[in-house]
């Protein structure tokens, strides 16, 4: 889809985007809107080029991109190569992609910095809840497979490229950070093909190159308990945002919300926040600590944001109460 002399409107899964066009009129270059249901998600992407094919081509290309990443991350998929790793890895160790490796060896660094909020293991107890289809485990069963979450049982082997898990049952999962990987992956793409402004979205996950013609781009947050409301608005260029939210995929029982971001202390839905956004360098970044923050709550999770100098946040807490780390202060987002 093209757009010309446009608002741009786009209703995201968890952030509303606003953005507004506003080139010169007469100019042959344009803004180009695409997007693909890919990766469980709505991936969109808008970019500014001189010439309309080369960027519709440019646009094609990063939807390649995602597709190829879904094949090989997908928990879904049967032949992707984190499925082969959760079936193998606790027999012996398992050779992987460089690339697969990377992004475990990114997620444990994640797992530290974070005191273990974020770990990939989560998903020895997350895989025993369908949201879509309301189950969830019974207070024995995920107390069984509570030992299983422990970031330190991958064991990763940088020689042989491998990884071992060193518990039978443990299962991993990057629905974390693997959106947030794409995006970069995207926007690397399209600025090796000379692009210098564009968005690229994942579901919660963007990432923005350079400006909107002179103008920041403003994101907005969405409030997380009324639809198509926005709680704040951020005025952004070339950085990444990401939002983490209780209020997309979950569903409700005896008076509690089960939602898809579990807190790895308890195998439970993390309960704190209704929504948690981080604003930041690049999109892996940004897609981690969402998740990050989000099980820890407001005050350890500002005091980590605000001894990193390259992030700010906006934390929602079970209250509707929003919270802006030291950055974001006094500026009105
Ligand atoms: P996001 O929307 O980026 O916060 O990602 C949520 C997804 O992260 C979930 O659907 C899970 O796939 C995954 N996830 C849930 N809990 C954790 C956790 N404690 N650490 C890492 N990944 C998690
Ligand atoms: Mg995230």
């Amino acid at each position: 889809m093209r757009c010309k002399h446009r608002v741009a409107n786009f209703s995201l899964l968890r952030a509303t985007l606003i953005a507004l066009s506003l080139h010169a009129p007469g100019l042959a270059a344009e803004w180009l809107h695409d997007s693909a249901a890919i990766m469980g998600t709505r991936v969109s992407v808008e970019l500014w080029h001189e010439q309309a094919d080369e960027g519709a081509q440019a646009i094609q290309e990063v939807f390649d991109e995602f597709r190829r990443l879904d094949d090989k991350l997908s928990p879904y998929k049967e032949h992707s190569e984190l499925s082969l790793v959760n079936r193998m890895a606790a027999e012996a160790p398992v050779p992987i992609s460089w690339e697969f490796f990377h992004l475990l060896e990114i997620s444990q660094d994640y797992s530290r910095l974070t005191d273990g909020a974020f770990d990939i293991t989560f998903a020895s107890v997350g895989h025993l809840y369908n949201y879509r289809k309301a189950i969830k485990p019974s207070h024995e069963a995920t107390q069984a497979s509570l030992p299983l979450i422990d970031y330190q049982h991958v064991i990763l082997n940088k020689q042989q490229n491998s990884v071992f898990f060193q518990r039978p049952g443990v299962q991993i999962d990057l629905g974390g950070i693997a959106k947030g990987f794409a995006v970069d992956q995207a926007i690397d793409l399209l600025r090796k093909r000379g692009i210098a402004h564009a968005l690229v979205t994942a579901g919660g996950d963007s990432r923005l190159l350079g400006d909107h013609q002179g103008r920041p781009w403003q994101i907005g947050i969405q409030a997380p308990r009324r639809k198509n409301a926005i709680a704040t608005t951020l005025n952004l260029q070339d950085s990444a945002v990401s939002t983490s939210g209780d209020y997309e995929r979950y569903f409700e029982a005896d008076g509690i919300r089960y939602h898809h971001i579990i807190s790895p202390k308890t195998g439970r839905s993390a309960a704190q926040m209704q929504s948690v956004t981080v604003i930041g360098p690049n999109a892996t970044r940004t897609d981690a600590l969402s998740t990050s923050l989000f099980v820890l709550g407001v005050e350890a999770g500002m005091a980590l944001i605000n001894r990193l100098d390259d992030l700010e946040a906006v934390m929602i807490d079970q209250h509707g109460k929003l919270f802006l780390s030291q950055g974001l202060q006094g500026q009105r987002p």
